[in-house]
């Protein structure tokens, strides 16, 4: 599939057990298409310490097309995405003398897409970028749609640039070694957008958890392009989140965001798992509202507890959680800005009250 965006356009190609050969001709394919990537010799492939094995496949595939090519093993985890990883890689970019026509080659996670993204970014005003993501995470959200960062000390995700990549390659196979827990983190985002903008979506998801649960390959393609469709057809559309558009893709993170804040990064929350709670509320919170009733919320408890995802986060404190939200970069003027359901499908902005945010925190032991 593609991603429309004019001159920056890009394909996401969707593969499973796919030779790393193919690859090679897939990235040479589309750096040809950019002025960046014409003429590439050179690359750097990033990757973490638990995906080596399947990177030094992947470098062996773009070496194939005649791009000498590296491979930098970080460690793997969310400290990673941090400006001393960036430093480590703008160092071995200066080393190999690398230009405006050298390629990164993300494979792994979020993380590794963020970092190298970030990288690519950054490095000599823009390099061209491929995307290998591994993780069902970064299947489905991260690797499509050119948001790339790093994580400051004191907040998430807060150095960051848009950067669109040249070629996303999925290969549906890579996730027969993706942890169980990261695996339901991915799902929580594809549940995302079935309650976003696709009820038909949701109802697949409804009648095929157990197939999913399984990993059906035919099951799993279906949930990977749907979800990169849907993320696609957002971000031509508001590629920089100025339209307001892009930001129907925040459903369960204004308060997914605040549990992992509070519960502490790498706490007792991973992201997806906060995200699914962040979901759970956000949905009450729009059943306080009136906009919809309680039959929504309880449709999406019972699909992300198929999924065995958290519906409830007992024992944080709902003040601080309000006051990790009022830091969300996505406020304005004070307000805290929700993206609420109206029904599966359909979601808007809203700005509740403190009190009815508040009020649904407190129940947040209770699903
Ligand atoms: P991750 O990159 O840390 O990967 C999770 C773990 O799974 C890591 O230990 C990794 O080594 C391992 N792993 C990945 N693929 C594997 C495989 N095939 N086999 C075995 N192990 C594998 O985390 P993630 O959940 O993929 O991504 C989370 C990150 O993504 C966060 O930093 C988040 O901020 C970011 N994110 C970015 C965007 C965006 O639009 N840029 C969107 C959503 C999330």
């Amino acid at each position: 599939m593609r991603v429309e965006l004019d001159s920056r356009s890009y394909e996401v190609r969707i593969v499973s057990g796919e030779n790393p050969r193919a690859f090679g001709k897939f990235a040479r394919e589309a750096l040809e298409a950019t002025w960046a990537g014409r003429g590439c010799r050179s690359g750097l492939v990033v990757t973490d310490e638990n995906l080596a094995g399947l990177a030094g496949e992947f470098l062996e595939g773009i070496v194939g097309v005649g791009i000498a090519a590296s491979l930098e093993v970080l460690p793997s985890g969310e400290a990673t995405k941090s400006l001393d990883s960036a430093s480590t890689l703008y160092d071995r970019l200066v080393a190999m003398k690398a230009d405006r026509h050298t390629c990164v080659v993300a494979v792994g996670g979020g993380v590794m897409g963020d970092l190298a993204g970030f990288v690519a970014a950054t490095y000599a005003r823009g390099l061209p970028l491929l995307m290998v993501p591994t993780s069902l995470l970064a299947m489905v959200d991260s690797s499509v749609g050119g948001k790339v960062g790093v994580n400051h000390p004191g907040a998430k995700n807060i150095i960051g640039a848009f950067h669109q990549p040249t070629g996303v390659w999925i290969d549906t196979e890579s996730l027969a070694t993706l942890p169980p827990r990261e695996f339901r983190c991915g799902m929580a985002e594809v549940v995302k957008y079935g309650v976003i903008l696709d009820p038909d979506f949701f109802g697949f998801l409804e009648e095929n958890a157990r197939a999913i649960q399984s990993h059906d390959p035919d099951s799993i393609r279906r949930i990977i392009t749907r979800s990169c469709e849907l993320k696609a057809e957002v971000v031509s559309k508001d590629e920089r989140e100025e339209t307001g558009l892009r930001a129907v893709l925040n459903f369960g993170h204004t308060i997914g965001h605040a549990i992992e804040a509070v519960s502490g990064y790498g706490g007792g929350f991973q992201h997806g798992e906060a995200v699914a709670v962040g979901m759970v509320l956000e949905s009450r919170l729009a059943e306080r509202l009136g906009w919809i009733d309680s039959k929504v919320a309880d449709r999406l408890i019972g699909l992300l507890e198929q999924f065995e995802l958290p519906v409830k986060a007992p024992g944080l404190d709902p003040d601080a959680l309000i006051g990790s939200m009022g830091l969300d970069k996505k406020n304005r003027g004070g307000k805290i800005r929700f993206v609420l359901p109206c029904e599966v499908g359909r979601v808007e902005m809203a700005e509740p009250d403190v009190s009815e945010i508040r009020a649904v925190l407190g129940e947040m032991g209770r699903a």
